[in-house]
């Protein structure tokens, strides 16, 4: 029998150091390393990056993310990192993508600003579904903007 699937969400802040030209390139490095390494451990999910946040999903075992998400936590390229939420998940939700992307020129980015507002800038007051069904609907409806423009 297959083991159990969980799913992680995170929020944090952007370090990376430079104007937008050089975060675009730093994000398209961090995105090639995440699909390759996640393809390799069977995870899958989505990253969004907007208003100098990241947020994260992780699907696959609970052992597989653990292991990813040490390296990611550590990763000098975004500080605050805070868990939203790592809980079983009964299908994968994001199966098609081992690092789906959304950026900031989205229509998803702005919907996002939209929640970090409500929120009052406060990410940790943000819910994780939110953060799902953004994702969601924006890479099922836009497949080709899964990728850094
Ligand atoms: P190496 O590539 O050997 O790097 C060693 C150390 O240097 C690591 O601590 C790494 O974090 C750091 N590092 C690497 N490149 C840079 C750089 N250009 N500037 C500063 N420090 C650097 N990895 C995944 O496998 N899956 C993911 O889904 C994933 N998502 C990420 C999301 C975000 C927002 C960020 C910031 C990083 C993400 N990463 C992801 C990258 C992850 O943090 C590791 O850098 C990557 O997995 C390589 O790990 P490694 O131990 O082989 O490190």
């Amino acid at each position: 029998m297959s083991e159990p699937l969980y799913q992680l969400i995170y929020i944090s802040k952007n370090a990376i150091p430079g104007d937008d030209g050089a975060v675009r390139r730093e994000i398209k490095q961090i995105l090639s390393s995440a699909q390759t390494k996640n393809a390799q451990a069977n995870l899958t999910g989505a990253l969004l990056f907007n208003a100098g946040c990241f947020a994260q999903i992780l699907e696959g075992t609970h052992d597989d993310i653990q292991e990813t998400f040490e390296r990611i936590q550590c990763d000098p390229r975004h500080s605050h990192v805070t868990i939203l939420t790592f809980q079983p998940l009964a299908t994968r939700v994001f199966g098609q993508w081992s690092m789906g992307y959304v950026g900031q020129d989205s229509i998803a980015a702005t919907q996002f600003r939209g929640i970090a507002q409500a929120s009052g800038f406060d990410l940790t007051k943000v819910k994780g579904e939110q953060i799902v069904e953004l994702l969601k609907a924006h890479l099922f409806e836009t497949e080709s903007l899964a990728m850094v423009t």
